[in-house]
């Protein structure tokens, strides 16, 4: 069996692993010319680590990585809490694995060569037909049985329809700064009303770095970039520590704008993953804004699904499987992202108000705090199907 993986980001890479591991022959195409250590701090939940736990590159993640057990979010005009989500800990060793991207797409990249995967650098890929790509300068790789698009957010051959969020945020890596007092197991947050939001994420020690470093996020307008800019970086410490005293210390080792990315998102689900011979997985089937902290493990949950239906029926019978196998998680975590996303980042006046007076009081009583664990966490519906060893 021969399978082509377009995209060698998290669902492709974690996809070609779990082939291989079942003898598939795996060629993968990627745009880049050589691995960059590029991105920014994600966090893996439960789920998708025992996707890299059946990939074999957990311990591997973990060392580098960081553990986080709380998500605590304050509104900045009154201090008061609005959002405390604990992973629950009565389900053992239960944490979500905050790290840098690059941590997460070298295990990958690392496994995935190891496992005997051939890589196809510098082929960008235009279009996708049964079982053959199309790449840029008018090569068509053909002769596979099947092909996987896993190019993600930005997919040229995916017939996804999505709308563009109106909110993205400008994001950096830096160092965890000497002395502050934030704890290094928190994704903290700090908001006002739902318009100013920004983010600290520990990632724990990525490669190549000597100490622990930090993914910071302010969120912003997605055509909101020119104008951040134009105002200067000053203007934006100033706002960001009026925001949160706890962050200067992070800001202020952003000189230079070029130093943060500003990441835009949108939302939509292909209600039918597949045609005949392509099979789209990850942001390229479903893409939502990161505020649930899903997209990556959702890219996992895809490739481990599409691994495990090949194996059982063959790469053609195998993508009805795929889909029904994924459906009901794939639409509970759409829905959930669409209805949350605007409580952080919108121009509402009234949903910050019901998030702040309504939703956060209920959220925490019991027992909503075990529900919103488990919607983090990946499990509010059955990741895995009944029997599977990663159940
Ligand atoms: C700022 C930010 C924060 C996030 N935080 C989180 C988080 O905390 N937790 C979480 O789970 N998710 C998070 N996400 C989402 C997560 O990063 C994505 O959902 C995840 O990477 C999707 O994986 P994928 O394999 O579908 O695509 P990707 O990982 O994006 O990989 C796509 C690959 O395809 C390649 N490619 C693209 N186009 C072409 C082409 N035409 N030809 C050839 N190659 C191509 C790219 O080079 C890339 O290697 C975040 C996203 C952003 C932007």
């Amino acid at each position: 069996m021969k399978i082509a993986i377009a995209g060698a980001g998290i669902g492709g890479l974690a996809a070609a692993i779990l082939l291989r591991q079942r003898g598939v022959e795996v060629t993968v195409f990627d745009q880049f010319s050589a691995p960059e250590p590029v991105g920014s701090g994600l966090v893996i939940q439960p789920v998708g680590q025992a996707v890299l736990g059946a990939c074999g590159v957990l311990d591997q993640v973990v060392a580098t990585g960081n553990r986080v057990t709380r998500m605590l979010g304050h509104e900045a005009d009154n201090g008061r809490r609005v959002l405390d989500v604990w992973y629950d800990r009565r389900k053992g060793n239960n944490f979500g694995l905050a790290l840098h991207r690059n941590a997460l797409f070298s295990a990958l990249w690392d496994k995935a060569t190891a496992e005997g995967a051939t890589m196809r650098l510098k082929a960008k890929v235009i279009g996708a037909g049964d079982g053959c790509l199309d790449l840029e300068g008018g090569e068509k790789a053909a002769g596979f049985d099947l092909v996987i698009d896993a190019l993600g957010a930005r997919s040229p051959v995916t017939p996804i329809r999505s709308v563009q969020l109106s909110y993205g945020a400008l994001w950096a890596n830096v160092a965890w700064p000497d002395g502050t007092e934030l704890p290094l197991d928190h994704l903290r947050q700090s908001y006002r009303k739902a318009s100013n939001m920004v983010g600290v994420l520990p990632i724990g020690v990525p490669p190549g770095a000597t100490g622990p470093m930090a993914a910071i996020f302010w969120s912003l307008p997605r055509d909101g970039y020119a104008a951040w800019r134009a105002a200067g970086l000053d203007a934006w410490k100033e706002q960001a520590s009026a925001l949160w005293p706890a962050f200067a210390a992070f800001a202020d080792q952003i000189t230079d704008p070029d130093q943060l990315t500003m990441a835009r998102y949108a939302h939509g689900t292909l209600r039918v993953p597949y045609r005949p011979g392509v099979v789209h997985i990850g942001d390229s089937a479903h893409r939502a804004s990161p505020q649930l902290g899903q997209g990556a493990n959702m890219a996992l949950l895809d490739a481990y699904a599409l691994a495990r239906a090949i194996e059982a029926h063959g790469p053609k019978a195998a993508l009805p499987a795929y889909a029904k196998a994924r459906r009901w998680h794939v639409r509970a975590y759409q829905t959930m992202s669409w209805a949350f996303t605007p409580q952080y980042q919108s121009d509402s006046r009234w949903l910050p108000v019901l998030r702040d007076r309504v939703l956060f009081p209920v959220s925490m009583i019991p027992p909503v705090p075990r529900i919103l664990s488990h919607l983090v966490c990946g499990t509010l519906l059955p990741a895995f199907p009944k029997g599977d060893p990663l159940r």
